[in-house]
This record gives C-alpha cells, sequence and structure tokens, in this order.
C-alpha cells in the first residue's frame, strides 16, 4: 500500500473464521488466554496481546492505526473525546514545574484545562500570539518542555507558521504538539512540519457526520506509549463502538474533505463581495493575513469559512434567525452545514476585550461547510443576509 489514503481505507482487524468483508466490533472488555504462561507472558509485555479494552482493543486499534497512517505517525491512542487527547498529552509529559508555551488563539476547552488545571499540579504556562513567531523565542525559558498550538484556530481561522514552531521547538528540544482537528491529515501532516504530537477531536471532521464523541495522540512509539501509560491507568479510552464508527468514516474521509472544502471556498468566493459581510476569512482566498502560510502548509483551505457582520452582534444573532436550512448547533464537521455565533453562545461568557484577543469580534460567524448542493447552501446564507 503506497498511499496514506489506501492504508486508512484497508488497514484492518484481522478477520475471524466467517472471513466477513467488513471489520467486525469487538465488544468485549477483556481477553481470554490458553493458559497460565500465556498470560503471565503477555501481562508480563513480553508477549503482544489484549489484556483489557481499557488498555487496547482491536477495534480502536484499527481506528488508531488508520489515523496514524494518514498522519504519516508511527503509532497512536485513541481517547474517548478530543479534550480527553490532550489532557493526556499535557500529563503524561509535564510535571510540576514545568512550563507550556501555547499560541493564544485555541479552542475554549483547551484554554480551560490550561488555565485552570494545568496551576492545580504546578505546571506554568505562557500564551504566545499565532501570527508573530518571532515573538515565540523570547518566552522560552528553561523549564519549557512543550509547545501547544492549533492551526487553523477555532473559531478565527487563524494559520500558524508549523515551520516556525517546528525549527523553535528543535533548537530548544522542546516537545512540539499540534492540535489537528480542523485541518484533518488530509488538509495538513504537521509531522511535515517538524510535530512531535498530533492530538485530534475525531468528534468532528474524522466523524464527519455528528454522531460520536472521541480522540487521538499520534506520534512517535516511546512518546505514545507515555501516553498509554497514562491513560491506561486514568481510563479516558474510547469505547470500541464509537471507535468503529470513527473506523469506517476514515474510509471516506479524503472524499468527503475534497467536497467540503471545494464547497467551502466556493461560499467564500462567492459570498466576499457581499454588503453586508465586512470581512471574509478563508484560509485559501488571497485576502486571508496569513494566506502564503496557508499555501506553504496546507493541501486545501478546510471546510471552515468565517465572516464579520457589519451590523456586529445584533446582526449575528438576526443572522441566525433568517436561515431555514443551516443547522443552529456547536458542532462542526458534519454532513449538514451549520452556522454558529460565537460571541452570543460559546464564547459568551468572556469579556469582550478577553474575546477581541482571541480574535472573536462581535459580528464573527462561524459556517461549517457541509455535503448539502453549494448553490443550497449559498441561498441560505443569502436568506441569513438578507
Ligand atoms: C472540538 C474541538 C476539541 C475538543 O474535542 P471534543 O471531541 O469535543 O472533546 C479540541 N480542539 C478543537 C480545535 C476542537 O474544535
Amino acid at each position: 500500500m503506497s498511499h496514506r489514503i489506501t492504508e486508512a481505507i484497508r488497514i484492518r482487524t484481522e478477520s475471524t473464521d466467517v472471513r466477513e468483508h467488513s471489520s467486525p466490533v469487538y465488544f468485549t472488555s477483556s481477553f481470554c488466554y490458553d493458559d497460565a504462561e500465556q498470560m503471565r507472558a503477555i501481562f508480563a509485555d513480553e508477549k503482544e496481546g489484549y489484556i483489557y479494552s481499557r488498555f487496547s482493543n482491536p477495534t480502536v486499534q484499527e481506528f488508531t492505526d488508520r489515523l496514524a497512517a494518514l498522519e504519516g505517525a508511527e503509532t497512536g491512542f485513541a481517547t474517548a473525546s478530543g479534550m480527553s487527547a490532550i489532557f493526556a498529552s499535557f500529563l503524561a509529559f509535564l510535571k510540576k514545574g514545568d512550563h507550556l508555551l501555547v499560541c493564544n488563539a485555541i479552542f475554549g476547552s483547551t484554554h480551560g484545562v490550561i488555565t485552570k488545571f494545568l496551576p492545580k499540579y504546578g505546571i506554568e504556562f505562557t500564551y504566545v500570539r499565532t501570527d508573530d513567531p518571532a515573538s515565540w523565542e523570547a518566552a522560552i525559558r528553561p523549564n519549557t518542555k512543550m509547545f501547544f498550538l492549533e492551526t487553523p484556530t477555532n473559531p478565527g481561522l487563524d494559520i500558524v507558521d508549523l515551520a516556525a514552531a517546528g525549527a523553535l521547538c528543535r533548537k530548544h528540544n522542546i516537545l512540539f504538539n499540534v492540535d489537528n482537528c480542523f485541518a484533518t491529515p488530509i488538509g495538513q501532516t504537521p509531522m511535515d512540519f517538524g510535530a512531535d504530537l498530533i492530538v485530534h477531536s475525531a468528534t468532528k471532521w474524522l466523524d464527519g457526520q455528528g454522531r460520536v464523541l472521541g480522540g487521538a495522540v499520534l506520534g512517535r512509539k516511546e512518546l505514545i506509549h507515555e501516553i498509554y501509560l497514562f491513560c491506561r491507568s486514568t481510563g479516558p479510552s474510547l469505547s470500541p463502538f464509537n471507535a468503529w464508527i470513527l473506523s469506517r468514516s476514515l474510509e471516506t474521509l479524503d472524499v468527503r474533505m475534497e467536497r467540503h472544502c471545494s464547497n467551502a471556498l466556493f461560499i467564500a468566493q462567492q459570498l466576499e463581495k457581499h454588503p453586508a459581510i465586512s470581512s471574509m476569512r478563508y484560509p485559501f482566498l488571497p485576502s486571508h493575513p496569513q494566506y502564503e502560510i496557508a499555501k506553504r502548509q496546507m493541501k486545501n483551505g478546510g471546510g471552515i469559512v468565517c465572516f464579520e457582520l457589519a451590523g456586529g452582534l445584533q446582526a449575528g444573532r438576526k443572522f441566525l434567525d433568517g436561515l431555514k436550512m443551516l443547522s443552529l448547533t456547536a458542532n462542526l464537521g458534519d454532513t449538514r452545514s451549520i452556522a454558529s455565533h460565537p460571541a452570543s453562545t460559546t464564547h459568551a461568557k468572556l469579556t469582550e476585550q478577553e474575546r477581541a484577543a482571541v480574535g472573536i469580534t462581535p459580528g464573527l460567524i462561524r459556517i461549517s461547510v457541509g455535503l448539502e448542493h453549494r448553490d443550497d447552501i449559498l441561498n441560505d446564507i443569502k436568506n441569513g443576509l438578507a
């Protein structure tokens, strides 16, 4: 199998005696042994074998192997959600007295973990600007152990320079950890830019139909072994059922993303000059402030489009009420297009200044562009803008 997308389709758990074509789900919490010696050897890590589904499970392994293949990673560990993947990626490597460098525009719950929980464990952090790589090095301290970032950012679609971050991390011997949720491995593979760890919320594009929660951490064997040790003790493991759903989804990820991204580019181009929109943001529009970086590190512009309504906060609420087809929901990466207004929903608890600091303006609308016909998506957004 010479192409990654072929591996994402063809890698599978061992077939059973009935030789089913599609992989079964291994609904089992534990696994059996032939005799005391086999059991002893597997428990002693002398022989490979399954023990308990909190540690590993064939269905979960199939999903992890497929995702690792897509990312060009040696291996991975799958978790119950994106947040548990992110939390494990911090706690498996950071200890009391360590310092985390992190880009300031990151997913809200990740911000919550860093600011509310890491300090309880004595882990320090510094936020740096996503758009100013020159300022990052000055924030590095002797105890800095990890640089964490997300690109494109949720919801503002900032693009962070992966090559600059990778070079900095190599120079200072820091773990480079990337949340690749928005781009997916079809859109970008951060390992090519020196990432040591990749974290995913599989809940979004990887599932692609808004059905299940899931997450994963990918990387080199010795790093993922630390994630495994942390998770097998603390228990945020992915359920076999969710893994089965997600594993099937990876078979269509490449073709789905192609359509999500071409629809998104179409929407962004068609609406860029709309009078109700004061600015349009899409990584593959030349007007995007980090267009050059996006073109360098991404294979497509992704499935999310953001725009600023000229009318601000009130216009944002009116826009949602004017939609007839797009769903009003917090998820993204679904077959069905979704509209959200962060200032009045997901980020309403922040002050206006806090929102501004992470690029969330009062009239910001985020569209997760689905797989409906592009003209229907465009017409409904026009309904909202009218
Ligand atoms: C949704 C999301 C997460 C968290 O994933 P869950 O599966 O909801 O726990 C992390 N990072 C980004 C960028 C996200 O969009």
